[in-house]
């Protein structure tokens, strides 16, 4: 039973938290020339329009990338992300959004590998679609946490990558199995290829209902994770989506600084009421 469809959200603040830390994440790795693979467990379709009826229902790319790119923050890793909205746009029109796999592939380069898993038929037959001619990304319609054992540690014929990172985006659902998933899908994934960077976004309606998620993340093995959080209001309300959250485990040097003062501005630009805010916050470190 899949009734999640990622059209009436692309584009809202989850995504542009969501993809803010992705471009930081390719960033990051592609300051090495060594071959980078990335495996976006739920990859979604991979490309949106905005103006599409879907998007248009909930008006939801409004309040996320709409006011961003209106007001445009001087940042530099959100000036980053508006410049790889643009080049989506100037590829695809002024209403396109690009999704993660999108994302991915703009990001990496010629020698870097992506695999782009999906669930929903007609998502992954998109997905297929839209990327038919890339052949940096492989599509697979499969269940995206059966693929983090069985797809790491990454190689591609006699490649083997030592460098990369796995994107945990799931549609949350069934909340309560979800959150199992995930922490086991990291579990296996870390003990498969423990210098992969992981990311996972969660979204946030009740601060304290995520405590268990959190003590579990933590004893993950791995040396050091990060959060990092997009309130556009108060996280007091259990019946809509407040905000949300990426955990990443192995983050990159230095990107909680980068994180904080781009997401402090994206805060303000989006909130919703006076209780929006950012955080980012070490759970685990290196000692
Ligand atoms: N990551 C995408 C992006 O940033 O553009 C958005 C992904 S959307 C939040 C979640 C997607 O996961 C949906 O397209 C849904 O069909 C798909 N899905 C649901 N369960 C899945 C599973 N077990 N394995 C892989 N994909 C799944």
């Amino acid at each position: 039973r899949m009734n999640y469809r990622h059209a009436f959200h692309a584009g809202n603040h989850a995504d542009v938290l969501k993809h803010l830390t992705v471009l930081a994440l390719c960033d990051a790795l592609t300051a090495k020339p060594t071959p980078i693979f990335a495996l976006d467990t739920h990859a979604g379709r991979g490309l949106y329009a905005l103006d599409s009826n879907s998007a248009q229902r909930t008006g939801e790319a409004q309040g996320g990338i709409g006011r961003l790119v209106a007001e445009a923050p001087a940042d530099p890793l959100v000036q980053r992300y508006l410049q790889a909205v643009r080049a989506c746009r100037n590829e695809h029109g002024a209403a396109a959004y690009p999704g993660s796999p999108w994302l991915l592939a703009h990001a990496l380069r010629e020698q870097d590998r992506i695999a782009a898993c999906e669930l929903h038929p007609e998502e992954a037959g998109q997905l297929k679609a839209n990327f038919a001619r890339e052949p940096r990304v492989a599509v697979h319609e499969r269940d995206g946490y059966a693929a983090m054992k069985a797809m790491l540690p990454p190689r591609i014929g006699a490649v083997k990558f030592a460098r990369g990172l796995v994107l945990v985006d799931p549609p949350y659902e069934a909340q309560l199995d979800e959150f199992d998933a995930i922490i086991g899908g990291l579990r296996d994934g870390l003990t498969r290829w423990p210098q992969g960077i992981f990311a996972v976004w969660y979204p946030i309606k009740l601060r304290r209902a995520l405590q268990p998620f959190f003590r579990r993340a933590a004893t993950l093995p791995a040396k050091s994770s990060l959060v990092a959080e997009l309130m556009v209001r108060e996280d007091d309300s259990p019946l809509r989506m407040n905000g949300s959250g990426m955990l990443v485990v192995n983050p990159p040097w230095q990107l909680d600084q980068q994180l904080k003062p781009a997401l402090a501005k994206v805060a303000n630009v989006l909130a919703e009421t006076a209780g929006a805010s950012a955080r980012v916050e070490w759970l685990k470190t290196e000692r």
